[in-house]
């Protein structure tokens, strides 16, 4: 029996159409594998599956999603953040899980997500500041939301700028964020950006291409994989879309529980410090 496998032509191109055949005819296929995306056990031969095809500079990972999940797709990492989502993968799955790509028959363009000169918001600013990351859940409209807040450890100024201020919330409004004057109100989705949520982990937050480019950058790229809670990762997973707030630094700081995290939020909201925007998990 054939598994039920989704080869997108982005990862048919990489992986080459040789071994896009011998995929869909089960001779390298896994029969169960985690999904990438939640987790979660998965059968090839029980439901749709999606070929996902993470690309480092040197390195290709291929590996398996509930097609429910996230649709079959090349993912771009930098190779430090591939290494760590092999490390990742191996501990509790079986090896085929993380079996290497063959190489592509094509010299690989270099990866868009990875290079700064491809980006143009704060990127360019994180050798100064650092984007803080920090994951929780929102109630809003007696429901559970998954949310990312982003403060920077310090000023963000603007491409080209050396001034004093601090264009943090003007850069991401011009993107298509928008001010929060009441927590309680969801966010509008902006549109081109989503949130990579790989092997279980947060990896990502992409923003539209630049340039010439046609695949989406990574605005915020994290050093090491991000851990998120299960509550956290089955919302995503769920409901396909997570809430990004993100404030100036020193407008929400580290809170060490959800409940005070909102209340931060809160008081960011009232002090007209808060910008948010909702995006779909990569790929959906
Ligand atoms: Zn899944």
């Amino acid at each position: 029996m054939s598994p039920m496998l989704d080869v997108s032509d982005a990862v048919r191109a990489e992986i080459g159409e040789a071994e896009a055949e011998r995929l869909l005819a089960g001779e390298n296929a896994p029969g169960s594998y985690d999904c990438t995306s939640c987790r979660a056990p998965g059968d090839t031969h029980k439901e749709r599956t999606s070929t996902v095809l993470f690309v480092g500079e040197e390195t290709a990972v291929l590996a398996f999603a509930h097609a429910n999940c996230i649709p079959s797709q090349v993912v771009s990492l930098s190779e430090e953040q591939l290494k760590g989502a092999v490390r990742n993968l191996a501990p509790d799955g079986p090896p085929q899980q993380a079996q290497p790509a063959p190489a592509p028959q094509t010299p690989r363009p270099p990866a868009q997500a990875t290079s700064p000169e491809a980006s143009s918001l704060p990127r360019t600013d994180q050798r100064q500041a650092v984007l803080g990351v920090t994951c929780g859940q929102v109630l809003i409209d007696e429901n559970l939301h998954p949310a990312i807040v982003v403060e920077p450890t310090g000023p963000i100024a603007r491409p080209g700028s050396d001034g004093p201020g601090d264009d943090f919330l003007p850069l991401l409004i011009e993107q298509g964020f928008l001010p929060v004057t009441e927590v309680a109100q969801p966010p509008a989705q902006v549109p081109g950006w989503s949130v990579l949520l790989a092997m279980g982990q947060l990896h990502a937050i992409l923003m539209p291409p630049t340039g010439t480019g046609t695949q989406p950058v990574a605005w915020w790229q994290a050093h090491q994989p991000l851990a998120v809670t299960e509550g956290w990762r089955t919302a995503a997973t769920k409901g396909h879309k997570v809430l990004v707030y993100a404030a100036p630094a020193g407008s929400i700081g580290q809170q060490p529980r959800e409940d005070l995290l909102r209340e931060a939020l809160e008081k960011a909201a009232a002090g007209g410090v808060l910008v948010a925007a909702a995006m779909p998990l990569a790929g959906t």
